[in-house]
């Protein structure tokens, strides 16, 4: 999987402060970000976090390329409605035989043979059906779930928190959780005061999960390098 950030809303950690401020003062919007980066501290954000004033997160946004995770996933990350998604059609793109291997697989010789086998079988028919004639949104039907697309995909930074609360529970699928990390770690270089507690429920000192997996997060290092 490679994750890219192609592109953010500028100074987000600014904007999304001053955004707050105007709620607060008699300033208008044309002398909101004068000098925002200098005035920014943590403290005016963690606060509207907290107190759930997160229309102000909404006015930023991040805009992903991702490529090379399996269909199994991106079906998972486009039940993220407040997203926006565009992805590599299957019925204009010939598919060549890009399968995402999940680890437990690979770690298992025996599995993986099997794995490979079948995963080959499904590609060559592909090849095959496509060369009678068959149209590539029709072949398709006979791949892998785990075939490899690219997308790109832009969230505003309120989902992203929900994305990553969700998304970076221990308990989440491991392919998703991955991107979710590498989407975390991205995303805090550009806003650092933005996603300084982003996650799940753990870090914040609270398991919300039914089923919990008692391996709390101990901090952000721990999350960010698991
Ligand atoms: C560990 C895990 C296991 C899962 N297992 C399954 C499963 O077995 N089967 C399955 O089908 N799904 C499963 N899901 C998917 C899950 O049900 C959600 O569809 C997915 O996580 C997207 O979350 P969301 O709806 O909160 O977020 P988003 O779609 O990103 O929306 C963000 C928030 O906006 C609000 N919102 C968005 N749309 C509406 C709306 N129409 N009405 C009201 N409020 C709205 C809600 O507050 C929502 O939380 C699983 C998710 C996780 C994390």
């Amino acid at each position: 999987m490679n994750v890219r950030l192609l592109a953010h809303t500028p100074n987000p950690d600014a904007v999304v402060a001053a955004s707050a401020r105007i709620c607060y003062s008699d300033i208008t919007s044309g002398e909101l970000l004068k000098g925002e980066e200098e005035k920014l501290s943590g403290k005016l954000i963690a606060n509207l976090f907290t107190s759930g004033h997160l229309s102000t997160f909404e006015h930023v946004s991040f805009t992903f390329g991702i490529d090379g995770l399996s269909r199994v996933a991106s079906h998972q990350l486009v039940r993220h409605r407040i997203a926006s998604f565009s992805q590599q059609s299957q019925r204009y793109v010939k598919m060549d035989d890009d399968v995402v291997v999940p680890p437990s697989v690979q770690a298992n010789p025996e599995a993986l043979r099997i794995f490979q086998e079948q995963a080959e079988s499904a590609h060559n028919a592909y090849k095959v059906l496509t060369e009678m004639g068959i149209p590539k949104e029709d072949a398709r039907f006979i791949l892998p779930h785990g075939h490899a697309t690219n997308l790109v995909m832009s969230m505003n930074a309120r989902e992203l928190h929900h994305f990553f609360r969700l998304r970076l529970c221990r308990r989440a699928q491991w392919e998703i959780h991955e991107l979710a990390r590498q989407m975390l770690i991205l995303v805090r270089e550009k806003a650092p005061v933005l996603f300084a507690k982003a996650g799940p429920s753990c870090i914040f000192g609270k398991c919300e999960e039914a089923k919990s997996c008692n391996q709390p997060y101990k901090d952000m290092e721990d999350l960010l390098l698991d």
